[in-house]
């Protein structure tokens, strides 16, 4: 079926996109095309992608780089539609992550509707720091929803994310109340040594999920220092320059942590 002629509903409303990757592997299932939208209200201290931060465009302290471009719900599509072939060999389709996808709510929604109505398969990869109706229409075309619940400790959170994590909490309770049928819902904590790794806080997230049906499972990802770079290039400080990547062995001490409340994948 062709149906990049097709007129519909918002395919010219306008979205500030970071960049279109690919034949990614890692966010999702099969082969996906990851759509990384610019905005994102959070400041977690470890983020490798500091030039998704602000919706607007933006260029490198020597101008020699430029991060981001509008695109209207139709020009992303036309990238997205080009891979069809391998989605549907591999079990893949498109992946909408950020900067914070909820920054920029109805594009989003309106994204991922048409990609569901193409039959394409689609995944978001989201904090859910927004508000409940903008995440409940998105999931409604969703079928994969990656949230990451990155500090049980309401302190610690604001400390080293920037915001309170009530609203998150709020959110992915709401989301995780009931199984939806032919959706999926995996919580992700990416693992940041010396933050959010203790065994207080993991059997803290561990009891969360333990209550929410809805959740398929955890996945516990290793802290990586990519992206450093980028923060001189914009000029910008890394706040967690002495921190390591965690050890396979320290991963797995966490995972049977979690894993005593809910099936933990590393
Ligand atoms: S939510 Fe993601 S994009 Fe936003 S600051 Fe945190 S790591 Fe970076």
């Amino acid at each position: 079926m062709i149906f990049n002629c097709q007129k519909y509903e918002n395919m010219k409303l306008q979205g500030s996109v970071l960049r279109i990757e690919k034949s990614s592997i890692y966010d999702g299932d099969g082969l996906r095309t990851v759509v990384f939208m610019k905005g994102c209200p959070l400041r977690c201290q470890w983020c490798s992608t500091p030039e998704s931060h602000h919706k607007k465009i933006q260029t490198t302290v020597d101008g020699s780089i430029t991060y981001g471009q509008i695109m209207t719900v139709e020009e992303v599509m036309i990238e997205v539609r080009k891979d069809s072939l391998f989605y549907f060999n591999s079990g893949g389709g498109m992946t909408v992550s950020g900067g914070e996808i909820l920054a920029q709510p109805e594009f989003v929604y309106n994204l991922v509707r048409r990609a569901c109505h193409e039959g394409i398969d689609t995944c978001i990869e989201t904090s859910f720091y927004g508000k409940w109706d903008d995440i409940n229409r998105i999931l409604g075309c969703t079928d994969t929803a990656f949230v990451d619940m990155k500090l049980m400790d309401p302190e610690a959170h604001k400390k080293y994310i920037g915001v309170p994590n009530d609203l998150i909490l709020s959110n992915i309770r709401k989301a995780g109340a009931e199984k939806k049928k032919n959706r999926k819902l995996i919580i992700r904590r990416p693992l940041i040594p010396g933050v959010n790794d203790s065994r207080q806080d993991l059997e803290l997230l561990g009891q969360f999920l333990a209550g929410l049906p809805g959740v398929d499972h955890l996945q516990l990802l290793p802290y990586h220092r990519l992206g450093t770079d980028t923060y001189r290039k914009l000029g910008m400080t890394y706040q967690l320059p002495d921190t390591e990547t965690p050890s396979d062995e320290h991963m797995e001490w966490c995972r049977s942590i979690a894993n005593k409340y809910i099936e933990t994948i590393v």
